[in-house]
């Protein structure tokens, strides 16, 4: 009976094991470059909201690639319910701080693209990409073109597109970097609800202590290159808006506690540039 197999793959709730992952640049891939992660183990718990917090230059986004097999794991494992990551998959989408979108394709027709490579049936497609966008509050703007978006909406419309897929793993590196204060509250509070609605496993890459904190289940401070994991830290704190949790002394005491320790790897991070 195979059944058992297939349900507990279907079924399984998704986590992702890292085992002593080691990454190194410009080298053989076995000695010498640029140690980029060193020996790095982790778990990232289904359906959580975990973020990768660190100073510039120290890994994170090495690891987020290495988790959607973007590059290729040259020590070490990577694991998901699905399998050892060997390459790019369709249970892991990503969001990219720039936003990747086509910019010769509409809003709607960009969040198709996500899915051209599933078999579903066109209507299907059509209801899931207008699901997606009215998701991101995008409705009304299905016929428009990058250019004539804000960044904030174009970021939507590439998180729209990453979950169209219905990816079990969420992959974001910095995807509000590019986005002026304002609109980046906004759309943190909008992910957290997307993240409240949907509950993929989230793996979050920032070097915004206070986004971190808003947004995330856990928190895994990273250390200046060669990066290495130096705290995992629990959030738990009452969510809301953003103006109202960013003021409460829980959520202040922690981002200090936070600040604290990641202050000394960005210190660290800064004289190792000069
Ligand atoms: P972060 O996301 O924390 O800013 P990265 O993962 O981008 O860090 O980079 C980690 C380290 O690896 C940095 O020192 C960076 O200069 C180096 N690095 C990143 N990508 C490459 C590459 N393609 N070739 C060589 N070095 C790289």
């Amino acid at each position: 009976m195979n059944a058992p197999v297939a349900q507990a793959i279907v079924g399984a709730p998704v986590g992702i094991e890292i085992r002593d992952v080691t990454h190194r640049y410009g080298s053989n891939g076995v000695s010498g470059g640029v140690v980029a992660l060193d020996h790095i183990n982790l778990t990232i718990r289904p359906n959580e909201f975990h973020a990768l917090l660190g100073p510039s230059g120290c890994g994170k986004s090495t690891l987020l690639y290495l988790i959607g097999g973007f590059i290729p794991v040259q020590e070490g494992s990577i694991e998901t319910p699905r399998g050892v990551v060997a390459g790019p998959g369709p249970e892991r989408g990503i969001v990219f701080q720039n936003f990747a979108l086509f910019p010769w394709k509409t809003v709607r027709e960009n969040v198709l693209y996500g899915m051209e490579k599933q078999r579903l049936p066109k209507a299907e497609r059509m209801d899931r990409a207008q699901a997606m966008i009215d998701l991101v509050h995008l409705t009304g703007f299905e016929n428009a073109f990058p250019s004539q978006l804000s960044g904030g909406m174009q970021q939507r419309a590439a998180i729209a597109r990453t979950l169209a897929v219905e990816p079990e793993i969420l992959l974001m590196d910095e995807p509000f970097g590019a986005l002026d204060a304002q609109t980046r509250r906004v759309m943190q509070e909008e992910l957290r609800a997307i993240f409240e609605r949907t509950r993929k496993t989230v793996v979050f890459v920032t070097h915004d202590v206070h986004e971190a904190v808003f947004l995330a289940d856990r928190i895994s401070i990273m250390s200046a290159r060669p990066g290495r994991i130096q705290h995992v830290i629990d959030v738990d704190l009452e969510r809301g808006v953003s103006e109202e949790v960013m003021k409460r002394p829980a959520f202040m005491d922690l981002s200090e506690q936070i600040w604290g320790l990641v202050r000394e790897q960005a210190i660290a991070a800064t004289r190792g540039a000069h």
